[in-house]
């Protein structure tokens, strides 16, 4: 698609970890293998997946916040990866990000207002002090906290309300993407909804699109418009949210479906544990990296990594699906 906000293609990022005792053994894992998406304008889409398979590192790496090794990254059409300087700077004030934990990425010895300041002014958004003042109000109203929170510090609010903070901060950019890391894994049940609803809002008066990582397929399901489903560093299926959830394609995603049924976010549960152990990114089971854990494996799936077809519409990689 031409129109798409974000694009993705290739994308890889690979670690090399010593291991062993004494730490002797090199091995490297792949954490994002090849991964490609787009982000369609104002649309949520869902990155989702067990820990460990690859979906943070590729939020991280979409920003340059870790620098990917390999693959392309379009926002609007501007190559992410080439760009530096003032380039880079222009592109990270489109392309924001909100951490499960925002307290990490709030100075604790800055006042609220300080720290939603902070970007208004280098950026050069505002040409008086009033007008700075006034996008700090506007933004703490919008996130659903009183002006007063201002003139305090960010270990004097809960965690429902620093992620407000951390949503404000990110808002505070005039952002057209948003990348939501867990945004709302560490926050109780109830909490969640309302931050939840926050986001929504946001998405549909701003036009804001998010690339939405979780391992919540609650969440995932209540939040986004499309979705790729990940497993050990790849992408195994896209589609839209309610294609995945009708009639998943891939093997894993069924699973993950099938062990997740209840879409209201207040009464889900967390992604659940599915038949057999995750194998490790770092020595990842030949062929279909699935096929440990699949109960439709062929002979092949233990030889050849499925190609990703297009199968009405929906991205998949799988023997079943014309993978071979
Ligand atoms: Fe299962 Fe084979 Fe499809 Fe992998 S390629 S998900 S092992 S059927």
């Amino acid at each position: 698609m031409t129109d798409a906000v974000l694009t993705v293609r290739g994308l890889r990022k690979h670690f090399t970890v010593k291991r062993g005792f004494p730490r002797t053994v090199t091995v490297t894992v792949k954490a994002v293998d090849d991964v490609s998406f787009e982000v369609r304008p104002g649309e949520a889409f869902g990155l989702v997946g067990e820990s460990g398979c690859g979906k943070s590192t590729t939020g991280r790496a979409l920003l340059r916040l870790i620098e990917p090794d390999d693959g392309e990254i379009l926002y609007r059409g501007e190559n992410v990866r080439a760009a530096e300087g003032a380039a880079l700077r222009a592109l990270r004030r489109k392309l924001q990000i909100v951490f499960q934990d925002p307290f990490s990425s709030l100075n604790p010895r800055r006042k609220v207002g300080q720290a939603l300041a902070e970007p208004i002014e280098v950026h050069g958004l505002a040409r008086s002090r009033a007008e700075v003042d006034g996008r700090v109000a506007a933004l703490l109203a919008e996130v659903g906290l009183p002006a007063a929170a201002a003139d305090r510090y960010p270990h004097e609010f809960s965690g429902g309300q620093r992620q407000r903070i951390g949503i404000a901060r990110a808002l505070s950019l005039e952002p057209e993407l948003i990348v939501a890391d867990e945004p709302v894994s560490a926050l109780d049940v109830s909490i969640q909804a309302q931050v939840l609803e926050l986001l929504r809002g946001l998405q549909a008066r701003r036009g804001l699109a998010f690339v939405f990582i979780a391992h919540d397929l609650g969440v995932v399901r209540y939040f986004c418009q499309r979705l790729a489903v990940m497993y050990l560093g790849r992408i195994v299926e896209v589609g839209t949210v309610d294609e995945l959830f009708a009639e998943p394609l891939h093997p894993y995603t069924r699973m993950l479906r099938d062990a997740s049924p209840i879409p209201d976010p207040t009464m889900r549960g967390k992604l659940p544990r599915i038949e057999g152990e995750t194998p490790s990114a770092a020595n990842p089971p030949s062929g279909c990296h699935f096929h440990p854990r699949c109960p439709h494996a062929k002979p092949v799936c233990r030889e050849i990594y499925p190609k990703t077809t297009i199968v009405g519409g929906r991205q998949v990689a799988c023997h079943l699906h014309g993978g071979t």
